[in-house]
């Protein structure tokens, strides 16, 4: 789903996983943390109808016409459901290579490819005015919903008031839930039709109600904004949305490579960035051809660290993480774009046999650098930037490709120490 801020700033790691979405919170990706979405030190808690009495002025001071608000919010309760969903944080997340196996199967190529052709005026239309290629959207079209077959089924107000009444950042969700029914008033659906993700992902798309009042768009012309049932309204609001996050039409997303020996395995940060000319002179080598400028700027990445395979990322591929901020899915949608128009494998092969650090077994190697004087930042299981920096600095001082991976041997290692 896409969302309004970026929705998390987690780089390149490939620990995470999700249910598509244009920036719904998923447990697994760093949560957007605006300063205003850090929860309120402890103040006694509303009952359910206080909390919605309040709710109600604040919709009415922006706008919202009393009789809907009234009717809408009538009979909604908070969903346990939803809470339980909110609340889960997963031990274990699928590796990036059983995600891609997944994601990029030989069935959603098969029926990507009969849409793509099907699709192809109304395609060529929104390419020619949003300059985003077909087979980018096709691909987010294919991840988000399955191609318009999985939409979800919850209320996406009750979800919204369940989160926003007691999830976690409530904030967060009553902005969600606010801009949920500034759609319902502007009549692009009914409140009874607007169904979706547990977390309020929207339509073909997988919209979050803030990014659909800012970037859905009615591309079929019927007067209304329908990223449920009209397929060129929601592919149009994607490439709107691709559009608004910086896609530069013609540039590819990024690449696979090939490393030579005795590479400096630290390079493979998102702040080492450098001309596609800068990578070749460093003897970094496409394995496709690329259609990219020698001048175009990319970063290196090893999303299974250096035993895995390797690609160069362009701004592109930043601008699918603004549409969902997790390596793995952007991954995903480059490859199966890829896919799309000509068969396309992965040269590389992934460490199948390696087992994926468990949350608590990430939340103990923070601890453990920490213990052992690096900075990983705090201990949350969360790979980011700080802690692949201090995974790296440990790789360097025991001698080891410093690629900022975490791995099970790595943790023995700290273990040890
Ligand atoms: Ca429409």
């Amino acid at each position: 789903m896409p969302h309004q801020f970026p929705r998390r700033t987690l780089a390149l790691i490939p620990l995470i996983m999700l249910a598509a979405c244009a920036q719904a919170p998923a447990e697994s990706l760093p949560a957007p943390t605006p300063a205003s979405a850090v929860a309120p030190l402890a103040e006694p808690t509303p009952s359910f109808a206080q909390w919605r009495q309040t709710l109600r002025e604040e919709a009415l001071t922006s706008g919202i016409d009393a009789a809907l608000f009234d009717r809408v919010m009538a009979d909604i309760s908070p969903d346990p459901a939803v809470l339980k969903a909110d609340s889960s944080q997963p031990e274990f997340t699928r590796p990036v290579w059983e995600y891609l196996d997944g994601a990029v199967s030989g069935n959603r190529i098969g029926r990507g490819r009969v849409l793509l052709a099907q699709h192809h005026l109304m395609l060529q239309r929104i390419e020619q005015q949003y300059g985003v290629d077909a087979q980018i959207l096709v691909a987010i079209w294919g991840l988000e919903s399955n191609f318009g077959n999985n939409i979800g089924s919850h209320s996406v107000i009750r979800s919204l008031t369940t989160l926003a009444f007691e999830g976690r950042r409530q904030d967060f969700w009553r902005t969600q839930l606010l801009a949920a029914l500034q759609i319902l008033q502007q009549g692009d659906i009914s409140a009874e039709s607007m169904i979706g993700s547990w977390a309020g992902a929207m339509g073909q798309t997988q919209f979050m109600p803030t990014t659909y009042n800012q970037h859905a768009v009615d591309f079929d012309g019927d007067g209304r904004r329908d990223l449920w049932n009209s397929s060129s309204d929601a592919l149009a609001s994607a490439a709107h949305y691709l559009q608004a996050s910086g896609w530069q039409t013609g540039q590819p997303w990024g690449f696979e490579v090939r490393l030579p020996d005795h590479f400096d395995y630290s390079l493979a940060d998102p702040q080492e960035r450098r001309s596609l000319a800068e990578w070749a002179a460093l003897g970094v080598r496409p394995l496709v051809p690329t259609g990219a400028a020698a001048s175009a700027r990319a970063e290196l990445a090893l999303p299974a660290g250096h035993r895995g395979p390797a690609f160069l990322l362009l701004d592109n591929f930043r601008s699918i993480l603004r549409y969902n901020n997790s390596t793995s899915y952007a991954l995903a949608i480059g490859l199966l774009s890829d896919n799309l128009m000509r068969p396309t494998e992965v040269s590389g092969n992934w460490p199948r046999d390696e087992q994926q650090l468990g949350r608590s077994e990430r939340i103990e190697l923070q601890q453990l650098l920490t213990l052992n004087g690096f900075d990983p930042g705090p201990a949350d299981g969360i790979i980011g930037a700080n802690t692949r920096k201090a995974i790296r600095a440990l790789q360097l001082q025991l001698n080891w490709p410093a690629d900022g991976y975490p791995t099970r041997q790595l943790l023995l290692k700290l273990r040890q120490r």
